[in-house]
């Protein structure tokens, strides 16, 4: 290898060297899916059985594998989590929102709602990356919005309604579950939206979304569907649950991504359903983290213990070690995307461990980093 600065050995190596927080490792038994599909689904009408077929068992795995209590309904709807926080700024708050933020992601939903016109602005709990912020309970509100795990930081919070007994189910809890649904145990009865895209621990596309609602939460939609506040037909979340009622989106959908999405919620289902998935992104991250915390020069950036993502692991390097250095010489060798979110800046490597990435390669991984830091050094 004539270009790499730090040759790793062929035996150190993971056998497959995808460690990004999303888009994530792909297996390949769902590209070979996909490739068998490719006559009879992929190329063909978003409105006819094959694709229906497709998202109606899309929408039943999900309920199955979340546990998803009578009565909630999976909607979906194109555009990804970015695009579901404004539909959820359009058809979700009614008047004013509370906001936990403590990294970018839940930070961008904070804004969306901040910024509408038409609501007050949002009372907002903030933590310094790295910390950890949960909503108080807070009774000039009709809607609570937290991340299960921000994934620019690696924490993870409760999913827990932030009212004690007796709270008016007038106000609705919003989860942004988007890399962490399917990799962590969670009880939806906490949650009246629990939304989520499938390119992170699910290891399929981008470009859509989907969310389990409450029947609070699917009331709260059709009520403001039906006040006179101006919803764009994209992001009126009215439409998408009219159209995912019939197991179709307002417009059309990316189908091999539901494809790759419907092959990987049956192999969870096939090995043991959500306990099996936690349990390899929890095999993974317990790794991670005891294995940083025995080297002098690495640390985990969340620095109480139960904080810490079991999908997103950031580890903070020495100064003298620059990152930088390291992931260029890890992806030289095919090992790849383990860089921080890029706004947080610190000198990190960020890992992510969903279900899909083999706790033998997350052990192949930092025996790799070990390896170039000693050469580098
Ligand atoms: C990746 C991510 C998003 C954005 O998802 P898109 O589908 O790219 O819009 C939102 N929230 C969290 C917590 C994420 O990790």
């Amino acid at each position: 290898m004539p270009d790499v600065a730090v040759p790793i050995p062929a035996q150190l190596l993971p056998a497959d060297g995808r460690f990004g927080s999303g888009p994530s490792k792909v297996r390949r038994a769902q590209v070979d899916v996909l490739a068998a599909l490719g006559t009879s689904v992929l190329g063909t009408s978003h409105r006819q059985p094959p694709v229906r077929d497709l998202v109606a068992r899309v929408r039943r795995g999900i309920a199955e594998l979340l546990g998803a209590p009578e009565g909630h309904e999976v909607v979906l709807g194109n555009g990804g989590s970015t695009s579901f926080w404004d539909a959820a700024t359009f058809s979700l708050v009614r008047e004013r929102a509370h906001h936990a933020v403590h990294g970018e992601f839940s930070a961008k939903f904070a804004s969306a709602t901040t910024r509408a016109p038409f609501l007050s602005p949002s009372h907002v709990t903030r933590a310094e990356p790295g910390d950890r912020a949960l909503v108080t309970p807070d009774g000039e509100v009709d809607v609570y919005a937290w991340a299960h795990n921000e994934t620019s930081t690696g924490v993870v919070s409760p999913v827990q309604r932030p009212t004690a007994e007796g709270t008016s189910r007038d106000q609705l809890t919003l989860v942004d579950a988007t890399s962490i649904a399917g990799a962590a145990a969670v009880d939806l009865t906490q949650a009246d939206v629990y939304y989520f895209a499938p390119q992170k621990v699910f290891g399929s596309d981008g470009g859509l979304w989907f969310a389990v609602c409450s029947p609070a939460a699917l009331a709260r939609i059709e009520e403001i569907a039906a006040s006179d506040r101006w919803i764009p037909d994209s992001l009126d979340l009215s439409q998408a649950v009219a159209n995912s009622r019939l197991e179709q989106t307002l417009n059309t959908p990316a189908i091999a991504t539901l494809a790759l999405l419907a092959e990987q919620l049956d192999w969870f289902a096939d090995n043991g359903g959500l306990a099996w998935a936690a349990g390899r992104s929890r095999e993974s991250s317990d790794h991670v983290y005891a294995w940083a915390q025995a080297r002098p020069w690495a640390s985990p950036f969340v620095a109480v213990p139960e904080h810490r993502s079991p999908v997103v692991a950031t580890i903070d390097l020495d100064p003298a070690i620059d990152h930088t250095a390291v992931i260029r010489a890890l992806r030289d060798n095919g090992v790849l995307d383990v860089f921080p979110y890029r706004k947080l800046g610190r000198n990190q490597l960020r890992l992510g461990l969903f279900p899909a990435v083999e706790p033998d390669d997350v052990r192949a991984l930092t025996a790799c980093v070990d390896y170039v830091v000693e050469r580098l050094a």
